[in-house]
């Protein structure tokens, strides 16, 4: 477990004081995996609100699903595209919306005019400083410029009623199971190898047989049949994509990285790896372990 990690963990313990609220960026494509519980653990007794970013190269339909899971489990939930332009007002009155039960406690309380500060959490690459940027506009103030605040924590003022509070992205310690890792590499949020690429693309392919099998044949021409293995799902889009090596053999490799960048671009659809009945089939294996 990296050491910076560690540090960021024990200086987001310590500043969860001075919040309100925190705010947990989730991939959109994958609001499991990418949920990380160390930071639910060190942010638990404060309201949540999660974001479920990247919305626009995840399955919408689900996506509404996951906004109900999250809404009826008592947290605020919103989906978004950071990288859209001209909603930051709509982000941010979706924030004070979600918000609106303590800002009515604090005026009940005579605390007029006090911004509501909130925590920016999430893994690394999941669109914090893009988030952020957008929230903020162009207007916002690093409250770095202020004394006392230290280097790896800055609080951003988007307005007089909303200020920020970035964090390094982090991971946990380690994943409790394979799929975690596995769904976390296949968008691109854990960047050291975890496994050689062709592997990856053949859990990713296998899902993807499973998940939106037509999505395979329109970007690469294969039809998945009960049975394959991703090596041969792989195969088979080497051969129609013709890539090939010296004695007619399929150029794995190739197929392989070609795979995942589509996917991670959103070449190959809007396409969602986690649903929340997962959530529920995998409580009910517990239940009758
Ligand atoms: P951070 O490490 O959490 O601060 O993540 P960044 O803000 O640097 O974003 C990581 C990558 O994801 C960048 O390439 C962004 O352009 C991209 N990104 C961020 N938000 C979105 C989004 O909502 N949709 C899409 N398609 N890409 C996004």
């Amino acid at each position: 477990f990296p050491g910076h990690m560690t540090k960021t963990l024990r200086l987001m313990e310590k500043e969860i004081r001075n919040v309100d609220c925190v705010l947990q960026i989730l991939d959109a494509r994958i609001p499991l995996s990418s949920l990380n519980p160390e930071i639910e653990r060190i942010t638990a007794g404060k309201p949540h609100l999660y974001v479920l970013n990247k919305a626009d190269l995840a399955d919408p339909e689900i996506t509404k699903q996951w906004l109900a899971y999250f809404t009826s489990a008592g947290a605020g939930c919103i989906a978004m595209d950071s990288k859209q332009r001209g909603r930051a007002t709509a982000t941010k009155s979706l924030i004070e919306k979600e918000l609106s039960a303590l800002m009515e406690r604090r005026r009940n309380r005579g605390m007029v005019g006090a911004a509501i500060r909130v925590m920016i959490v999430g893994i690394p690459n999941v669109g914090k400083s893009t988030f952020i940027n957008k929230v903020a506009k162009k207007k916002s103030a690093k409250a770095g410029d202020r004394p006392g605040v230290t280097r790896g924590k800055q609080w951003i003022t988007v307005d007089q009623g909303l200020e920020l509070l970035d964090t390094p992205g982090i991971l946990w310690p380690k994943f409790e199971d394979e799929t975690i890792g596995l769904h976390l590499a296949f968008t691109g949020a854990v960047r050291d190898a975890i496994m050689d690429v062709e592997t990856l693309a053949c859990h990713l392919i296998l899902l993807l047989a499973q998940r939106k099998p037509e999505a395979l044949t329109a970007r690469f021409k294969i039809i998945p049949e009960e049975g394959m293995s991703g090596w041969d799902l792989l195969e088979a889009g080497a051969r129609k994509r013709g890539f090939l090596i010296s004695g007619g053999e399929v150029d794995l490799e190739r197929m392989a990285n070609i795979l995942l960048d589509e996917f991670r671009a959103g070449k190959m659809g809007r396409i969602t790896l986690e649903l929340p009945e997962d959530l529920e089939r995998e409580e009910d294996d517990h239940g009758t372990a």
